[in-house]
């Protein structure tokens, strides 16, 4: 077949031989890339480009000045492209030299339409397994039969470890962690949320349906896992002799997951990872553990109704790209360890001390560009000197960055001098933050204001930088001075008023004369073209001008391009500095955005420690309170102690604000844990080590699973998890099923989580007879929102009350709700017969009473049995 073959094609062929799968080879002919065969039938079908046939074989293709929209919808759907140009010369009846200069992917894209203030991981997850009775697998090349645990690939049992790797090529984060549970897997997927995610084949074995579960995952040879593997692969990129320096030491899985993913991006994406300078191992015992269900229905980051509804969006006052990203990590990450909270709340309360210097250092910091990916272009080598004016722009303003928290750290020590390591994390930024002064004014005298997006094209360079440069650039004003007086010069010397000197981009400089000039021309001029108005001319003369300007700017725009290559080999000599400076930028910039919500909304510095305690007074809903403020949203208090009074069960009617209250504390126990101060006047908090939450009736109907089942399992993965630390948040658990179904499982989760898991717990709920909990169990308390009530209306005053509801005002809220008169009448009836029988012939609640154990009856049994008929008098 290869003798049919044209070369061109051998070429394409021999170029799509080594491509990862899944990925379209985007091929240079001209201005166009071109597809061929089954990548042209897909890729027209992608992109809805037409599809045409040459010698029978399928072709499509696009414009190269467009390509990127076309990359970006190609990546949208799942697929890579590898770019492949041409980078030889062109010659005539000769195959031009082409190569893969890039292989995108959808989280490797570093400039095609990424959300600025957002990350754009890929990451890499490794089931660790414990070795069983079924074969080795026969593409574990690395396997060690001899171990019990082995960090090789084996189809066997059970899975002991998730190690998960996951970088940002387009900011040079690199991270590294472990979790235990498939469950936790999927937690941090959901917090991550990488745009890619790398597997070995063999979890396919070991999680069945794997693939359904994440539709990103894409698979990769299971020996590319291999810790060995793996472990040489990280040493030799970061040039250590061992990891150990990392302090990862002991997650073996996650550093398997690290070595694929770096192999992934580094052979088959091809690209450079030079920026990846080391990898962050993380540990999950540091943070509160959020799961998925809680950072979805809490809207942490994300919310059905926008962005505006989102914790996310309450706390954002960044102004680098580099703080918003990271403001998101630090919302979905809570911390645990004290004296790291401690020393968030001490640099924000130095910064709201000193309001004019936060206002001073935020106007600075808006300066600040995206450091990061500029960095991480230029040192994979796609940057431009756009990337550079970036670094440029930024580094101007470290100095004035450093000096304000100069004067804060000063003033702070003035007001109190004994203390040495008031505001040690503001300090400690400030050493981070690398002046860097020489490289920013060789940048600024380098280059023009505002550079264009191209390098081999020259305007990048301003005047006085480089003297080779000016004189080309002289030699060519010079020759082009020379020509714009050309006409002037040849109209007088032929008399021809018309006579115009001109410029394309075929005959270069030519001398346009019309037809009934003609007879004027003089001798010395050379005939070239004939057009419809008259003809054009060159002289020997113009020619050798013209040779002159072209040739000095060929060459003036070599220069330039060699210029930039320099400068950016001398940014990328202070590479680890730079990412030093704009990590520790984001992070003041974090801090300044906290301690500037504290102070437009008043926020109060809550008192973390190691205590029980869950205790705000008139907290606020950090979302709604913002938006409130013309309405002003009601504050509440929360008391609660996981040594006593440990659970609160919350009645009240619909729409009261049960479930904003809930939502409230979780909020701000994320948010102190953050380090955050809170809307409330006074806060003191035990650290909370997980959070869960089951709110409202979220349909899963994607994955097929009902209402009720959903609810069931999110409350026994809180049953099982939940400890002493804990903070517990149910909202209306049992409503999925029948009344009496709903209610004893409400009743007997209730009972567990107080007796057992002894976590922190606010149950709100619709069972008015669930308060009755607090006759035997002594540490449940009652809390209801208070209504007012006039005539038969109702009046929500969304303020949390002690003691039970009374009632639901079910039947009051459907009035609201338009229910026909008739409809509520009846009810009102058929609710007097029900209430009746809530009592036992004790005068005792029902539910609170044990089951006899001589005479087993069903609680709905018993309560139909003994109750009057609910259609007595129908
Ligand atoms: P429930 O869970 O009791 O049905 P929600 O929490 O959904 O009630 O709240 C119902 C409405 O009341 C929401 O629109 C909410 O904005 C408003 N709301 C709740 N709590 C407050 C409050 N403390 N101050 C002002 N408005 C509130």
């Amino acid at each position: 077949m290869s003798e049919t073959l044209t070369p061109m094609m051998q070429q394409y062929y021999q170029l799509r031989r080594d491509l990862p799968p899944d990925t379209f080879l985007f091929f240079r002919m001209g201005d166009f890339y071109e597809m061929f065969n089954e990548d042209a039938v897909e890729v027209s079908a992608v992109l809805n480009i037409s599809l045409t046939k040459r010698g029978g074989m399928p072709m499509c293709g696009v414009p190269y000045h467009s390509v990127r929209s076309y990359v970006k919808r190609v990546l949208n759907a799942g697929k890579r492209v590898a770019l492949c140009e041409q980078v030889g010369e062109v010659k005539p009846g000769k195959l031009v030299r082409r190569e893969i200069t890039r292989i995108l992917s959808p989280g490797t894209l570093e400039d095609v339409g990424l959300e600025e203030r957002k990350n754009n991981f890929t990451m890499a997850i490794f089931p660790l397994s414990v070795s069983g009775k079924k074969k080795v697998a026969d593409d574990s090349i690395h396997s060690n039969s001899n171990q019990e645990t082995t960090t090789t690939i084996r189809p066997i049992d059970r899975i002991v470890a998730f190690g998960i790797s996951y970088a940002d090529l387009s900011t040079g984060e690199f991270f590294v962690t472990e979790v235990a549970t498939q469950e936790a897997l999927f937690d941090e997927i959901m917090r991550v949320a990488p745009a890619e995610i790398l597997a070995p084949h063999v979890l396919k074995v070991l999680v069945e349906g794997i693939k359904e579960e994440l539709p990103q995952l894409e698979f990769l040879e299971d020996y590319l896992f291999d810790l060995t593997l793996a472990t040489e692969l990280l040493c030799s990129h970061f040039k250590v002799q061992s990891l150990d320096g990392f302090g990862g030491e002991e997650l073996k899985a996650g550093v398997s997951a690290a070595g694929a993913l770096l192999h992934y991006i580094t052979r088959h994406l091809r690209r450079d990872a030079s920026h990846l300078r080391s990898f962050r191992p993380y540990r999950h015992q540091g943070y509160m553990l959020i799961d998925a269900t809680t950072q979805s229905h809490l809207e942490l980051v994300t919310s059905r109704a926008g962005r505006s509804m989102t914790l996310l969006a309450a706390l954002d006052c960044t102004k680098t790209p580099m703080g918003a990203r990271m403001l998101r990590d630090w919302i979905l990450r809570p911390l645990c360890d004290i004296a790291a909270i401690q020393a968030r709340q001490e640099a924000i309360a130095a910064l709201l001390d000193q309001a004019l210097l936060l206002s001073e250092l935020r106007e600075k910091l808006s300066g600040i560009r995206d450091m990061e990916r500029s960095l991480s272009r230029l040192s994979q080598n796609s940057g431009n000197a756009r990337d550079l004016a970036v670094l440029s722009i930024s580094l101007l303003r470290i100095p004035e960055l450093k000096q304000i928290i100069a004067k804060i750290i000063d003033s702070k020590k003035e007001l109190i001098p004994e203390s040495e390591t008031t505001s040690f994390l503001i300090a400690s930024l400030a050493e981070e933050l690398h002046d860097l002064q020489e490289l920013h004014q060789t940048l600024e005298r380098a280059l023009v204001e505002e550079p264009p997006a191209i390098t081999k094209e020259g305007g990048m360079i301003r005047e006085g930088f480089d003297a080779t440069l000016d004189e080309l650039r002289a030699a060519s004003t010079e020759g082009k001075e020379w020509i714009a007086n050309l006409q002037e010069r040849e109209i007088t010397r032929t008399g021809i008023k018309s006579l115009k000197v001109r410029f394309n981009a075929v005959f270069g400089y030519f001398i346009e004369i019309t037809k009934s000039n003609l007879a004027n021309v003089p001798s010395d001029y050379t005939r070239k073209q004939t057009t419809a108005n008259g003809e054009r001319f060159i002289t020997p003369e113009l020619k050798e001008i013209e040779g002159k300007i072209l040739g000095a700017e060929e060459r003036s725009k070599a220069v330039e391009s060699e210029l930039f290559q320099q400068l950016r080999a001398k940014a990328l000599q202070e590479l680890s500095a730079i990412q030093k400076t704009a990590s520790a930028a984001g992070t003041l910039d974090i801090l300044c955005s906290l301690a500037e919500t504290a102070r437009l909304y008043g926020y109060c510095r809550p008192l973390v420690d190691d205590s029980s305690l869950l205790f705000f007074a008139e907290g606020r809903h950090p979302v709604l309170d913002q938006q409130a403020r013309e309405k002003t949203f009601v504050p509440n208090d929360t008391d609660l102690d996981a040594s006593s009074h440990r659970m609160a069960i919350i009645t009240g009617p619909n729409m009261a604000g049960k479930s904003t209250y809930l939502k409230q504390v979780a909020l701000l126990t994320i948010m102190a844990q953050m380090g955050s101060y809170l809307p409330a006047t006074k806060a003191h908090l035990g650290i909370t080590d997980r959070l869960f939450t089951r709110v409202g009736a979220s349909d899963d109907l994607s994955r097929g699973q009902s209402t009720f089942m959903v609810e069931m399992n999110e409350t026994a993965k809180i049953l099982h998890h939940a400890t002493a630390r804990s903070l517990v948040l149910l909202d209306e658990i049992g409503r999925g099923t029948a009344t009496f179904d709903g209610l004893s499982l409400a009743w007997s989760i209730a009972e567990y989580l107080h007796d057992v898991s002894q976590s922190r717990t606010m149950f709100a709920t619709h069972y008015h007879e669930l308060p009755d909990l607090a006759r035997t169990r002594p540490g449940v308390i009652n809390l209801n929102v208070a209504v007012s009530e006039r005539h038969d209306d109702i009046v929500f005053l969304h303020k949390i009350v002690a003691g039970a509801a009374d009632r639901s005002y079910g039947i009051q809220v459907a009035r609201l709700a338009g229910l026909p008169g008739s409809v509520i009448e009846r009810a009102k009836e058929i609710l007097t017969n029900l209430e009746k029988s809530e009592l036992n012939a004790e005068g005792r609640p029902l539910l609170a009473t044990h089951v006899d154990m001589q005479r087993p009856r069903s609680s709905k049994r018993r309560i139909v049995d003994e109750g009057p008929s609910l259609f007595d008098g129908w």
